[in-house]
């Protein structure tokens, strides 16, 4: 039998519910009010009434199709080589020291592609999960879990946004703000007839002014949002780095994930075009490891790269990754920018190119 403790916690989690209630009710009610009360009700020229309602409900599908897949889609967890192995619990549970401690996990960690650590300089480690944290990845107390590459914990989702659903949320936001400037642009001249009294007098009247205070507002809010992950996902940050630097082996450094603007929109959009509108999930790695380009010596890479042009030194710092194995997908992110413009100009050493970027200027 579940404890009462266990189940009172759940109770709580239905509350979580009522922010997606909140905004699953407006969306319903404007639906409602375009559809019904604005297109059917009040717009009298056909062809005016088709155009609107053609294109309302394509962002209305794109819309709630992406609002869903934000919602519904798990956070993915670490891969199990980062959770901590029987023997190494047993180690670590009987080690009082904190510097014993971190002597083991830093023994674990050698053979893991980790390379960021706390603010001190210790290793990530997450004793509610009881695993190293990979790069990027945060313990989520709302979730009680550690999710790869943590955005922010979103009520209005209540869900955590990370590497499985940050497309999603991303185009949750897009298609959110098209469909409120859609809203808000096609009922401004009815807005207008409302306030000149050149509306019938009908219940739609209402709704008609209600949507346009809606839309409006909800407009403004969601570009401010949409734009500041814009500018997020071109520097490649998650929302907890905007705000704390990741920190290295050599300190923060908040542009160390920074591949160039082309690369960090492939990272979270996949590299296939087709995919980048659609809330499919396409986004490029496995969400434990990510490429970096290390902006001073980190006593744990290697040297610079055999074969490497010394002035492109000056112009910006060359590092190596330790040789640790690349899924397909991030070995793709680090070659294919070769035949890009300046944007990206990833140089690649001789000694391991795949694993060799050039930091941007
Ligand atoms: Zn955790
Ligand atoms: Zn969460």
């Amino acid at each position: 039998m579940a404890p009462s403790g266990s189940r009172s916690v759940d109770c709580w989690r239905v509350l979580y519910w009522i922010p997606v209630l909140f905004i699953s009710l407006i969306v319903a009610w404007s639906y409602y009010a375009y559809v019904a009360q604005l297109c059917i009700e009040t717009i009298e020229n056909t062809g005016e009434k088709i155009v609107y309602l053609l294109v309302y409900h394509v962002l209305f599908i794109m819309f709630v199709w992406s609002y869903w897949q934000t919602i519904f889609t798990k956070s993915m967890n670490p891969l199990k080589e980062f959770h901590l192995s029987h023997s190494d619990k047993e180690l670590l549970e009987r080690e009082d020291r904190r510097e014993s401690q971190q002597e083991i996990l830093r023994r674990i960690a050698k053979d893991l592609p980790i390379y960021t650590r706390t603010m001190s300089g210790a290793i990530r480690y997450c004793d509610c999960c009881l695993l190293l944290k990979p790069d990027r990845c945060h313990h989520c107390s709302a979730c009680d879990m550690c999710i790869l590459k943590m955005d922010h914990h979103c009520p209005w989702v209540n869900n955590c946004v990370g590497f499985a659903n940050y497309k999603f949320f991303m185009l949750f936001l897009a298609y959110s703000l098209l469909y409120c400037l859609f809203v808000t642009a096609t009922d401004f001249q009815y807005f207008i007839q409302f306030w000149t009294n050149g509306l019938p007098d009908t219940q739609a009247k209402f709704h008609i002014m209600f949507l346009f205070f809606a839309a409006s507002m909800f407009s403004v809010s969601l570009a401010f949002l949409f734009a500041y992950h814009c500018w997020l996902v071109c520097k490649n940050r998650s929302t907890l780095e905007a705000f704390r630097a990741p920190a290295f082996q050599h300190g923060p450094d908040k542009n160390a994930f920074s591949l160039g603007t082309s690369k960090n929109f492939r990272q979270v959009f996949g590299d296939e075009k087709k995919y980048w509108l659609l809330p499919i999930f396409s986004s490029l790695g496995d969400g434990c490891l990510f490429p970096t380009c290390l902006v001073n010596a980190d006593p744990e890479q290697p040297s610079s790269p055999s074969g490497h042009n010394p002035s492109i030194k000056s112009a910006g710092e060359s590092h190596q990754f330790p040789p640790k194995p690349l899924r397909e997908s991030q070995s793709r992110l680090l070659s294919n920018g070769q035949s890009e413009g300046s944007e990206d100009r990833d140089t690649r050493g001789t000694s391991n190119p795949a694993l060799t970027i050039e930091k941007e200027t």
